[in-house]
């Protein structure tokens, strides 16, 4: 059944980048070491952190990201430490390499899940974008991940590069037992900001006429599919996550953000200063969620402006919900 994901109200989200650095270049990674540090954070000023982050009433979801996360030599101990500081759930968002015996030094119980990047059905698909040989390694971590008892879950990022080969991806996931499917949509930010940016995104036509059903069809074979909305009619509410829900972006360097799109910009938030969090006098992201555009996201329109279509009269066709606002399938 697909349902909308409304804005959670008590919940939060901590992505926490706890470095920059990573083995793969994915033509799309949105990292971007000159606005968000190039340092591997010492795991004294992870903890302090993140003990800054948590919150006795509200749950509390903590996704470690990076850069590859798995690189950080004391990931075990910080996902104890997490969990000791009272966070909700704890995910792992890496590309499958499993750096650091990582898998030998946590438990299935320590973790609610790996969420393991694959672009591709196949090597000649995913290889294109993540790189030599990243097919293969990516799926023997997940097969030696999922032997040993670990919820694992797969992110597609579909671009112009690979939305064909997205239908392909149900059955892979069927054949490999993973049961949960995010579909992210490509963000013109970081690497694919660079050069070639807009021949990577996709038009309302390309999304709307494949993602939704190919979900449908793996929701239908069991699978737990999580999918980005992208597009709105006009008829349909726009709301702003940065004013509706709670959700925070950390990287190296301190800054943080409440809206990823804003990530390739000095308009974080909020900063770490002495190990406190500290908000950030204007402008900043907070102005821009302030604004009311007919265009539904005001970023969107700033940076990532070819996904938008007019009219004859020069009325946006639709609306760009914010990329924060997920449609949910479960079996
Ligand atoms: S997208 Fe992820 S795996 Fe790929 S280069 Fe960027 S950080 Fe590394
Ligand atoms: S993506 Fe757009 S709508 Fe969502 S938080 Fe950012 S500015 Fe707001």
């Amino acid at each position: 059944m697909e349902k909308t994901v409304a804005f959670q109200k008590n919940a939060r989200n901590i992505f926490f980048h706890i470095l920059t650095r990573c083995n793969l270049r994915c033509k799309h990674c949105y990292v971007n070491p000159k606005e968000h540090g190039k340092e591997t954070l010492q795991a004294r000023t992870i903890q302090w952190w993140l003990k800054e982050l948590a919150h006795s009433r509200k749950k509390t979801n903590l996704i470690f990201i990076g850069g590859e996360p798995t690189l950080h030599p004391k990931l075990p101990s910080l996902i104890r430490a997490a969990r000791k500081a009272g966070y909700s759930s704890i995910t792992v968002d890496t590309n499958g390499f499993f750096f650091n015996q990582i898998l030998e030094k946590v438990s299935p119980n320590e973790l609610d899940y790996f969420s393991v990047g694959l672009d591709g059905s196949c090597k000649e698909v995913n290889d294109r974008i993540r790189g030599k040989g990243s097919y293969d390694k990516c799926v023997s971590g997940i097969e030696t991940a999922l032997k040993k008892g670990f919820k694992t879950s797969l992110i597609y990022t579909v671009s112009r590069w690979n939305i064909n080969d997205l239908k392909n991806m149900p059955n892979l996931l069927k054949t490999m037992g993973i049961d949960r499917l995010f579909i992210q949509v490509v963000g013109i930010r970081g690497r694919s900001a660079q050069g070639s940016g807009d021949n990577l995104q996709l038009t309302r036509k390309q999304w709307g006429s494949r993602v939704p059903r190919i979900a449908a069809r793996a929701a239908q074979m069991g699978i737990h599919v999580i999918y980005p909305k992208v597009f709105l009619n006009r008829a349909e509410p726009f709301e702003c996550a940065g004013l509706v829900a709670e959700n925070y972006f950390i990287f190296p360097n301190g800054r943080v953000y409440q809206c990823p799109v804003c990530e390739d910009f000095p308009l974080h938030s909020f900063a770490f200063k002495k190990g406190k969090l500290i908000e950030q006098p204007p402008i900043n992201e907070k102005d821009l969620f302030q604004l009311s555009i007919p265009e539904g996201c005001v970023m969107n329109k700033l940076i990532q402006p070819g996904n938008l279509d007019y009219d004859k009269h020069g009325k946006p066709k639709y609306k760009i919900a914010c990329c924060l606002l997920k449609e949910e399938l479960k079996p």
